[in-house]
């Protein structure tokens, strides 16, 4: 998914009404994941019972009771303790136990208690069952007690079991076939599955459907989540993905009124099997999401389905695809196989989770949360309907009390912090299970409502450890810690039945391991930072430092950087930035092997394309490649101003984001005390025009600051000039800068190499993805007759006293004042290729200059630069897959940005890393799975 697909939701709205709908008609069968995934809490129930008898009973005795038939004694029925004793027709008397029976010798009265000789028998007629609640369920209709029972027990771990492959199996086909195809075919599943378990022949064939219905369950719920996240914009994405879990609760709910209503287990799953039928007869009415076709290429289909969106939004002009993203796919398959020795890219893996004590720790803490989370979850809901009183009440209000859930967690998670939102709701779970121990059986009342708050605040915790974990470790491995942390969670949902299990030793034994791993978990997250307006880290170093400053980040709201130099409070918002668009890398790069991405290029574009993979690709291994680095490139001579220039062949709003990112990131700079070592600073100033320009107000006069049309007074300074705009806007002193993004890429283990590739291919053994950022090299590297050198030549002067920038409305003769020297310009010298000085331009620039700004007749200190501007049509910023002989090598190119390569790095930077993400998404096919 590219950068530019995103902006989709700029244009068509992030939850318009056509998103609502998409949004409820696939949650609405997240419903259904929950019914199955909780129906076997009534379906698999063992009712009391005992042997049966051989022949017709006339009478029946349970100590004083006595009863004609076995079915009125089992309203009297206490203990699975006790025995029936009962008479037969042919005189015999009976006493029968749960799993064995024995015939007394002496049959001369009925009596409960007896002395005498009795010879032992098993259970060869089968077991009477009381059908006083349930007229049947699976273990009786297939005697799954005594030394069968294990198979009942097997139900719930096998269904889970069905889950965990299910989610891995559809998350990959999803990626292949299409989000949609998977929800109909999942949907669908979970309704013939759901029928056909109901009209299974024995044990076996039960349990095997079963499983197939928790893939197709599980499968459902992986996309559906992947569906919704990718239909719905980033700004109510994380509140809409969150809320998909509540209709499983609901699920959960519907599960308690039909258990309620339908005692007949096959008749009870069918019943539930039908509740989301009217989802499954339209769900072929959903469309395929536009991001997945257009990772697929489809193009048109893309666009038919924006068009959709928009009509139902009420948008009327609805954006162009070929706006959104580069269409074009030149086949190119060149190159010859190339050799190098420069492989040397650092491959991550799950021991990196264990680098130091301090990761190690905070590593078997997010498991353990993870994994407590899971089975608390599922130990409180499974085990509701053994808590006594209405059962079925009981299982509806586990339910119900998951749905303010998650919107605790959304709101308790930004007010009081990820760390101090946990540790009080897992010790809280902890407690309560204690509290649940002390509290007399036959308060029923007090037993569910500590049940039902267990539930919910194992249920907060649950909800936010998602997104602590991802904070809580550096870029290169976060992926892994937090795919780990969701296979401890599925471990958790296997592990869960058997411990429900285990109240058959100890009734209150399943709350006593939830509770102690609650407990250790919670003390365990004392030890663990706050990460509430942090940045993220990129490195194992940061992150083991960010333990290490626990303490002062503790406090209840912490400011953003606490007492850290290395973190001031503007670089928050550049981390923001990449942070508010990695959830999305995240589902599409999900792997845990170490993609290796090779940046060619280390100009201005270069550098900050490798530091947006480098920062939105957590698990990527980014190497950088190029013959000159600072000084040496054409990005050190620019003047750096953010002035745009416009690109003919990209479409305006394309333009206008790439600015406006670059323009947030560096003013964030610029706010930051890291401004003067990266060389950004504010500058005001004048754009003035000898006649009155065609367009008063340029695409980009709402991002630069106090954009206005000059007044007469300031006029008055330029005589030969009849018209201006003042604004203030952003310069780059580009060599520093240049360097402060070195620096930034070596914080994130980036590597840099000084190689020139003559030849993408050559490459093609030692990367998996190339990004070609070669400025005006592409040229020659991919064959690029569009792109021509466009010479500039500029004056770099020492005048101290000039601080407002002047800049010719026709964008040659230019004045801008950096923080040590200003620049003087210049000069447009289309196909020229010299690099050498000239010295009449030189003389010529200076005049010009001196007549916008006289006092510049005074400057000192002259240095003059050349560099080679790499112009084209329009800036390349594309996929392209080259091929040989069957293999193939994705790469990404972002060059050709002309005179303005430094008003769009950012945001070109952007929409390359995220044209990254979808080189790998396609490479490893498996993007959501890993997370969900
Ligand atoms: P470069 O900086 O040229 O970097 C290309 C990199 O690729 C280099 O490191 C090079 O060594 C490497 N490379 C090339 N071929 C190979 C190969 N085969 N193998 C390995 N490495 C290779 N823009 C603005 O926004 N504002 C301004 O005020 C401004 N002023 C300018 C003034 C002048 C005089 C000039 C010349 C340009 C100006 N620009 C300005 C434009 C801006 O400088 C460029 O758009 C920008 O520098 C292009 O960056 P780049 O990284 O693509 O190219």
């Amino acid at each position: 998914m590219a950068l530019s697909s995103e902006r989709l939701f700029d244009s068509l709205g992030h939850f318009g009404r056509f998103q609502a709908c998409v949004y409820f008609a696939s949650v609405f069968q997240a419903i259904s994941c929950g019914i199955h995934y909780l129906a076997s809490v009534f379906m698999a129930v063992t009712p009391n019972f005992v042997c049966g008898f051989p022949g017709n009973v006339s009478s029946v005795l349970f100590h004083n009771s006595s009863a004609s038939s076995i079915e009125d004694i089992w309203t009297v029925w206490t203990s699975t303790e006790n025995y029936i004793v009962a008479q037969l027709e042919n005189g015999e008397i009976w006493e029968l136990d749960q799993c064995s029976r024995s015939k007394r010798e002496v049959s001369l009265d009925l009596a409960y208690e007896y002395k005498g000789n009795k010879s032992v028998f098993p259970c060869s007629d089968g077991f009477l069952y009381d059908d006083t609640k349930w007229k049947s369920t699976v273990v009786t209709q297939w005697d799954l007690v005594c030394d069968r029972e294990w198979l009942a027990k097997l139900i719930q771990p096998t269904f889970m079991l069905g889950v965990l492959i299910g989610a891995v199996i559809f998350g990959d086909i999803a990626d292949r076939l299409g989000r949609q195809r998977v929800i109909w075919f999942t949907s669908a599943g979970q309704f013939v599955f759901g029928i056909a378990v109901a009209f299974t022949f024995d044990y076996y064939s039960f349990v095997i459907v079963r499983f197939l219905l928790a893939m197709v369950s599980s499968g459902y719920l992986v996309v559906a989540f992947v569906y919704v996240t990718e239909f719905v914009g980033i700004k109510a994405r994380t509140w809409a993905s969150m809320h998909v879990h509540a209709f499983f609760a609901l699920g959960i709910m519907v599960v308690a009124l039909v258990g309620f209503l339908v005692r007949t287990w096959w008749v009870y799953q069918i019943f539930l099997s039908i509740a989301t039928l009217p989802f499954v007869l339209c769900c072929w009415m959903l469309p395929e999401t536009p991001f997945w076709l257009l990772s697929e290429e489809r193009y048109e289909d893309a666009q038919k389905v924006i068009d959709t969106m928009a009509r139902w939004n009420k948008v009327s002009t609805p954006c162009k695809v070929s706006e959104l993203c580069s269409v074009q796919q030149d086949d190119l398959a060149s190159g010859r196989t190339g050799d190098d020795d420069t492989s040397s890219t650092k491959k991550h893996n799950i021991l990196d989770l264990f680098c130091n004590w301090q990761i190690a720790r905070r590593t078997i803490t997010v498991w353990l949360i993870w994994f407590t989370g899971s089975l608390g979850y599922y130990v409180f809901s499974l085990s509701s309907v053994s808590l006594g009183g209405n059962e079925y009440l009981n299982l509806f209000l586990i339910g119900a009390v998951e749905l303010p859930c998650y919107i605790i967690a959304c709101v308790a998670m930004d007010k009081l912090g990820r760390r101090n939102t946990l540790i009080p709701f897992l010790i809280l779970s902890a407690l309560i299970c204690v509290l649940i121990m002390f509290i007399p059986q036959d308060f029923n009342i007090l037993i569910i409502l500590a049940n039902m708050a267990g539930k919910f605040s194992i249920g907060v915790a649950f909800g936010l450890i998602y997104l602590y974990t991802a904070e809580l470790y550096p870029t290169i491995v976060r992926s892994l810690a937090v795919g780990s942390g969701s296979m401890m969670c599925r471990v958790g949902s296997v592990v869960a039945p058997f411990c429900v299990y285990l109240r058959s030793v100890w009734i209150f034994m399943p709350l006593l391991l939830v509770g102690i791993m609650a407990l250790l978990s919670g003390m365990l997250t004392i030890l663990l930072p706050e990460t509430l307006g942090k940045p993220l880290t990129n490195t194992l170093e940061e992150a083991t430092e960010m333990g290490r400053n626990k303490k002062s980040s503790s406090k209840k709201t912490p400011p953003a950087h606490s007492g850290s130099e290395k973190t001031p409070p503007a670089l928050e918002k550049i981390e923001m930035f990449g942070q508010e668009r990695e959830p999305l890398l995240w589902l599409y790069i999900l792997e845990m092997a170490s993609p290796k991405v090779a940046v060619v290029g280390a100009g201005v574009i270069g550098l900050s394309t490798a530091l947006c993979v480098a920062e939105t690709c957590p698990s990527c291994s980014v190497t950088v490649l190029s013959d000159q680095f600072s000084p040496n490139t054409t990005s050190d001579v620019a003047a750096g101003m953010l002035i745009p220039h416009t690109y003919p062949g990209t479409p305006i709003h394309r333009q206008k984001q790439w600015f406006k990112e670059t323009f947030t990131y560096l003013f964030a700079i610029s706010n930051s005390a890291e401004a003067s070592e990266a060389g950004i600073h504010l500058v005001s100033g004048w754009q003035v025009f000898k006649s009155t320009p065609k367009e008063e107000l340029p695409f980009w006069s709402d991002i630069v600051l106090g954009f206005r049309a000059m007044s007469e007074a300031e006029l008055l300074k330029f005589p030969q000039h009849r018209f201006g705009q003042a604004f203030t806007t952003l310069k780059c002193d580009c060599p520093p800068y240049l360097l402060w993004l070195e620096k930034r890429l070596k914080a994130t283990g980036t590597q840099t190499y000084t190689r020139k590739v003559a030849d993408l291919w050559e490459l093609h053994s030692e990367y998996d993805v190339v990004v070609n950022c070669t400025g005006m090299g592409a040229q020659q590297l991919v064959g690029d007759k569009q792109l021509l050198p466009v010479r500039g030549q500029v004056l770099k002067v020492h005048a101290p006293w000039v601080k407002q920038f002047i800049r010719d409305g026709d964008g040659l003769t230019y004045i801008y004042p950096g923080i040590h020297r200003v620049t003087l310009g210049g000069t447009r010298e289309k196909g020229s290729w010299s690099l050498c000085p000239d010295a009449g331009t030189t003389r010529d620039i200076f005049d010009r200059c001196c007549s916008l700004e006289p006092s510049l007749q005074g400057a000192q200190d002259i240095e003059v630069k050349v560099g080679l501007r790499p112009s084209r049509q329009c800036v390349r910023v594309q996929r392209e897959v080259l091929s040989q002989g069957g293999v193939k090598l994705p790469v990404v190119h972002n060059y050709g940005h002309g005179a303005g390569g430094f008003s769009v790095h950012r945001g070109t930077a952007i929409e390359a890393a995220y044209l990254v993400g979808e080189c790998i998404s396609a490479l490893q096919g498996s993007s959501s799975r890993a997370k969900l």
